[in-house]
């Protein structure tokens, strides 16, 4: 047998026998509370589409629009030919939005915050991660050449202490989630800002989980802290979630978006968003910002999860958030679990390691704007058979 065959067998027999095999369901059909998964109609808890909008008929006629107006593909990336009235109105749109000078697109977040932290730090800089952190922003610091350095989860303390000791010598970042994708808990961001620019460091926000869905106007968990640009000079957030279409962006000053462009490979070396894709998302930041009905339904609806949950003795974590798991620790038992609803009809995912720590095994439940209560009420239910 070759190394090659040797090692694939090796690792996919591991992950088999230690319950951490990982496979795709296949959909046949948009995602909504409904979605088609063979000959089965699931109800489902487990997308990030947290407003509903992948599927809303206004973003998706805005999209045909575009592709008829651009065509499918960019072609190029934004440095090259790639870039096009779509995209550079909804920068515009997305800084305005958010309250920032300027905004940057990214086709993925994963490459917006690797882009990000690469492009501008390296060797004898520093950052310093929430040890939770998505592994996009925990990718990118280590493979900055920057020293780095976590810091205990939601802890300001921790990270002072590390900032103190650590070297004053080149730029010194702070990164962290807005929002904590596996855990559904908030950044003290209001502590973490005032933590920072007392050591001379700058703070780095990604807002994956919290764009659309926190804020007065949702435009993500900065605006709920009431930070501005020079509290967090550097805000990442993701279209694919609560948007309900693609890419990223990054947002902060001129200067910061002009360095981007010099520096960021992810976003000088890859191909732009369809500009389709661009056309949507304007049309969903026009829904969010028009249509508060959204997320105040989401926040009813987690409510209600939350006490009934809480009356069938069911442990939830501290979230105030539409992300709403249940700690099992193992990894079989979130895998018994989540089999167990999936033959009542609901789709919820079980969260193993190395998504999460190891004896932190979970099942993720999402709740979005197109759930209604009878759905929650139905979720509840099959979890009253379990618990
Ligand atoms: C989903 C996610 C990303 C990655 O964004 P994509 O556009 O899906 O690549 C980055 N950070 C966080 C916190 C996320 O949840």
């Amino acid at each position: 047998m070759s190394g090659l065959s040797r090692r694939l067998e090796d690792v996919l027999n591991t992950r088999r026998s230690n319950g951490l095999y990982r496979h795709r369901i296949e959909l046949q059909s948009p995602q909504g509370s409904r979605v088609r998964v063979g000959e089965r109609n699931l109800l489902c808890f487990c997308s990030n589409d947290y407003l509903g909008l992948a599927n809303h008929p206004a973003v998706v006629a805005a999209m045909q629009k575009g592709a008829a107006e651009y065509g499918v593909g960019s072609g190029a990336s934004h440095l090259v030919a790639g870039h096009s009235s779509a995209h550079a109105e909804l920068e515009e749109r997305l800084a305005d939005f958010t309250g920032r000078s300027r905004a940057l697109l990214f086709s993925t977040g994963f490459g917006a915050n690797l882009g990000v932290l690469t492009g501008l730090l390296g060797r004898g800089d520093s950052v310093f991660e929430d040890r939770l952190n998505h592994a996009s922003l925990l990718d990118g610091g280590l493979y900055s050449g920057a020293r780095f350095r976590r810091f205990l989860h939601n802890d300001p303390t921790s990270l002072e202490v590390h900032l103190q000791s650590a070297s004053t010598d080149g730029l010194r970042m702070v990164a962290v989630d807005g929002v904590f994708s596996m855990d559904g808990d908030l950044a003290p961001l209001k502590e973490l800002a005032a933590v920072t620019a007392r050591q001379d460091a700058s703070l780095m926000v990604d807002d994956a989980h919290g764009f659309g869905v926190l804020g007065d106007s949702g435009a993500g968990s900065v605006e709920y802290a009431d930070l501005g640009e020079q509290d967090v000079p550097i805000l990442m957030a993701t279209l694919g979630k609560a948007l309900g279409t693609a890419g990223a962006f990054v947002a902060g000053s001129d200067d910061l978006i002009d360095a981007l462009v010099q520096l960021s490979r992810t976003y000088i070396y890859s191909t732009a968003l369809p500009p389709a894709v661009a056309s949507a998302t304007l049309k969903s930041v026009e829904l969010l910002a028009e249509e508060s009905w959204r997320r105040e339904h989401l926040k009813a609806l987690i409510q209600r999860f939350r006490v009934g949950a809480g009356e069938l003795g069911i442990e939830l974590m501290p979230s105030e958030t539409p992300i709403q798991p249940i700690m099992l620790g193992s990894p079989e038992t979130s895998l018994r679990w989540s089999e167990s609803l999936l033959r009542r009809g609901l789709l919820v995912t079980a969260i193993r390691p190395p998504t999460v720590p190891e004896g932190t095994a979970r099942l993720r439940i999402t709740l979005t704007a197109a759930h209604s209560e009878e759905d929650i009420d139905q979720l509840l239910d099959g979890l009253n058979e379990l618990a």
